[in-house]
């Protein structure tokens, strides 16, 4: 299998250009990820608190079902514009997706970009989403969005994509945040 470490993105403050519109089978398969995500997301809910590792579990279903939220971390109402990114510039060439926050006007842009699309990618593309929803309502940590995606996929299925070297890379064992 493909690392992890590869398609997971850090969130970036810096502007991304270069918006194309996304082919039909790009569509297909983000709407895909999505899909796959919100149904992992929804069989691990019951087993979740109110706040996991610090992010506000409501929020993040409303971001991830809706594309809008409310949030404490940000002030207001938030939409979420899922775009996709036709080249591999600009963030994308070492991205496979990434969010950018704090929301401007309201609106948090999660940019998909081309590795996203890598094929056989499929678990992965699910956990980006996962991963990245994290960014958009809670913020830039990697260490905590890591495990809280982690933590949904194991209440969900009991078990988690391997992020190991992910972790360590981001010194995230001297966190507040653990895997599973
Ligand atoms: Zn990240």
């Amino acid at each position: 299998m493909i690392r992890a470490a590869l398609y997971l993105a850090v969130v970036i403050l810096a502007l991304a250009g270069g918006a194309k519109e996304a082919s039909a089978q790009q569509s297909q398969l983000l709407e895909a990820a999505i899909s796959d995500a919100v149904d992992r997301f929804e069989r691990a809910l019951p087993s979740l608190a109110p706040t996991e590792f610090g992010v506000d579990v409501t929020a993040y279903r409303d971001a991830l079902t809706l594309q809008r939220f409310s949030s404490g971390v940000w002030s207001g109402d938030v939409k979420v514009a899922v775009q996709v990114q036709g080249e591999a510039t600009n963030s994308c060439d070492r991205f496979a997706a990434f969010a950018r926050v704090p929301p401007q006007n309201g609106v948090v842009p999660l940019v998909i970009c081309p590795r996203f699309f890598t094929p056989g990618a499929d678990e992965l593309r699910e956990l980006t989403i996962l991963h990245e929803m994290v960014h958009v309502v809670a913020g830039t940590n990697e260490c905590q969005a890591m495990a809280f995606a982690a933590r949904v996929q194991h209440a969900a299925t009991g078990r988690f994509t391997p992020v190991d070297g992910y972790w360590r890379a981001s010194g995230c064992e001297s966190s507040q945040y653990r895997l599973p």
